[in-house]
C-alpha cells in the first residue's frame, strides 16, 4: 500500500466535526467457472478505498474515496463535513459520539490452509473434476461448476480511539447438473459457502458431489410431478436457509420495520409492539443472530460502526425477542438489536443487514421425523422463491421432493413447491432436528444505492405440520 495515514486524516476532520471515523476496506474476488468440461471464466476483481464518516450537530454523514493520499482523505472528509452540515437540519434523530464507542480488536477467518496458497491450477482441476463427474448420460445437457474466492480486509479507526482490523477468507462453490428430455428439464445442485481456506479444494469431494447431482437430476427427470394437497413437510437445511432468510431475517431488520426500506426492498409485517410478545412460531423455534459461528459466511468480531458483535437470541421458545438492527436503529426504535451495521463496499454507508441468522438445533433424529409422518414430503435445495414486500405470504420451490407414506420415504417427485403465511407457518413447526448444516450466499440485496452482501444460515432439518404443497408445470 502507498502512503496511508488515517490518523492525520482524522485530525483534519476533527477541526470541524464532533467525531470522525474512517473505514478502510480492500477486497479481491476471483471467479472461476467451467461448463461442460471447458473453462469459461477466469476473472479477478479488486477494490480498495475508504469511507469517511463524521458526526456534526447530532447527524452522521459520509463521503467515500479511492484516493488514499493525505490530500484525497482530507478532500473526502471535507465533502462529508459539507454534506452533513447541509443535511443535519433534516435529521430523523439526534445521535452522539456515544453511538460510536471506542473499541480495539482483531478478527481473522478460521482457515486450515491459507486461501492465498490455492493455485488457479488446483481450483480449475476441482471444477473440471466436477464437470467430468457429471458426464454420466447424454441427457445431462449442462454441467456447470463455479467458484468465487474472496479475500477481504476491513480496518476501522475513529477520533475517540477505535482501531479494529478484520481479515476474511471466503469461498462460494456451486456445482449444478441439468438433465433434459423433450420439453422437460431438471436441475440439481450443490453449494458450499462460508469462511474457509484452501482446504475446500479437494478434487475427490468435487467428483463425489458432481456424480450425486447428475444422478439426482436424471432421477428427477424420470420422476412424476409433485402432487397437490395439504400434508406434513420436512425441509432440509439447504431449503431452511432460504426459509429463514426470507421469513425471519428480512422481516426482523429494524430499518425495514422503521420504514427506511419501504421504497425498495420493502416493509415488514412485524410491528414495534410485537417484540417481547409475538408468538412467531411454535415453542420449538429458537433463532439466533450469531456472528461467532465457525466458518459461517457472515462471521465477524465488529460491525462497520465498530460495534462488538455477539450471539443473541432473536426468537426464544417461539416468542419474538429482538430485532436485527444496529445501534442507530435501536436508538430510533427503542427496541433491542444486534451489531449488524454493515456495508457492501468501501463506497457504501452501513445499513442494517441480517449477517448470520440461524435456527438452533433441537433433539429429533431425521429418521424419527420421517417415521412420525403418515402423509408428507421431504424437500431439499431451494429452486425458486416469491414473498410479498411485508415478508408475510410466500411461495417457495425446491429442486428435489421425496414423498413420505406411513413413516417411510416413498417415491421421488419433481417440481415440489409449498406456500404459507409466515407466522402461521412457523407455528406449524412440529419437530427440529439435532444435526445442523451451515449454508450462505454472497448475494443478499438491499438498500439504495444497492448493496449486495454476504449472509450465513445454519439449520437442522425441520418438520412442519399441515402445509399446502403443490407441483409445477409438467
Ligand atoms: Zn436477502
Amino acid at each position: 500500500m502507498p502512503h496511508f495515514d488515517p490518523q492525520s486524516a482524522l485530525r483534519h476532520a476533527q477541526k470541524a466535526a464532533q467525531w470522525a471515523g474512517l473505514r478502510y476496506s480492500r477486497e479481491s474476488t476471483q471467479s472461476r467457472a467451467v461448463r461442460n468440461d471447458a473453462p469459461e471464466k477466469n476473472e479477478t476483481t479488486r477494490e480498495e478505498g475508504v469511507m469517511c464518516e463524521v458526526l456534526i450537530d447530532g447527524h452522521f454523514g459520509y463521503a467515500a474515496t479511492a484516493d488514499l493520499s493525505d490530500t484525497g482523505l482530507q478532500r473526502a472528509f471535507d465533502q462529508a463535513i459539507a454534506t452533513t452540515n447541509a443535511t443535519s437540519g433534516h435529521k430523523v434523530h439526534a445521535f452522539s459520539d456515544a453511538h460510536r464507542a471506542a473499541v480495539q480488536g482483531a478478527y481473522e477467518s478460521p482457515t486450515q490452509t491459507p486461501l492465498a496458497a490455492s493455485s488457479l491450477a488446483l481450483i480449475t482441476e476441482c471444477l473440471l473434476t466436477a464437470s467430468k463427474a457429471m458426464a454420466i448420460d447424454a441427457k445431462v445437457v449442462n454441467r456447470s461448476a463455479r467458484v468465487m474466492v474472496i479475500q477481504a480486509q476491513i480496518d476501522y479507526y475513529s477520533t475517540n480511539g477505535t482501531h479494529t482490523t478484520q481479515r476474511f477468507d471466503m469461498v462460494d462453490i456451486a456445482v449444478a447438473a441439468t438433465a433434459a428430455e423433450g420439453m422437460q428439464s431438471q436441475t440439481r445442485s450443490w453449494n458450499h459457502t462460508g469462511q474457509y481456506g484452501g482446504e475446500v479444494f479437494d478434487a475427490s469431494v468435487f467428483a463425489q458431489q458432481g456424480l450425486r447431482v447428475a444422478t439426482e437430476a436424471l432421477e428427477l427427470l424420470a420422476a412424476p410431478n409433485c402432487p397437490s394437497g395439504t400434508m406434513d413437510l420436512i425441509l432440509m437445511p439447504d431449503q431452511m436457509m432460504l426459509q429463514i432468510h426470507e421469513s425471519i431475517g428480512h422481516p426482523l431488520e429494524l430499518d425495514r420495520i422503521l420504514g427506511d426500506e419501504r421504497n425498495y426492498a420493502g416493509w415488514s409485517f412485524v410491528q414495534p409492539t410485537d417484540f417481547g410478545s409475538l408468538r412467531y412460531g411454535s415453542p420449538l423455534m429458537n433463532v439466533t443472530f450469531d456472528p461467532t459461528k465457525q466458518n459461517a459466511m457472515a462471521s465477524y468480531a465488529f460491525d462497520d460502526g465498530g460495534h462488538p458483535a455477539r450471539r443473541e437470541f432473536l426468537i426464544e421458545d417461539g416468542v419474538l425477542k429482538r430485532g436485527l438492527g444496529s445501534v442507530e436503529s435501536q436508538e430510533r426504535s427503542g427496541l433491542p438489536g444486534v451489531a449488524n451495521f454493515r456495508s457492501a463496499s468501501w463506497n457504501r454507508a452501513p445499513i442494517d443487514r441480517m449477517a448470520n441468522v440461524n435456527l438452533e438445533p433441537g433433539t429429533s433424529e431425521l429418521q424419527d421425523m420421517i417415521a412420525s409422518v403418515e402423509d408428507g414430503i421431504l424437500m431439499s435445495t431451494n429452486r425458486s422463491w416469491s414473498i410479498d414486500d411485508y415478508r408475510n405470504k410466500f411461495q417457495f420451490g425446491c429442486e428435489h421432493g421425496h414423498l413420505i407414506k406411513n413413516g417411510k420415504l416413498a417415491s421421488v417427485v419433481r417440481n415440489p413447491n409449498y406456500r404459507g403465511v409466515t407466522v402461521d407457518f412457523w407455528n406449524r413447526l412440529g419437530a427440529v432436528g439435532k444435526d445442523e448444516a451451515t449454508y450462505g450466499t454472497p448475494f443478499c440485496g438491499k438498500g439504495e444505492p444497492s448493496q449486495v452482501i454476504r449472509v450465513g444460515h445454519s439449520s437442522p432439518p425441520c418438520l412442519f405440520r399441515g402445509v399446502e404443497v403443490f407441483g409445477g408445470q409438467s
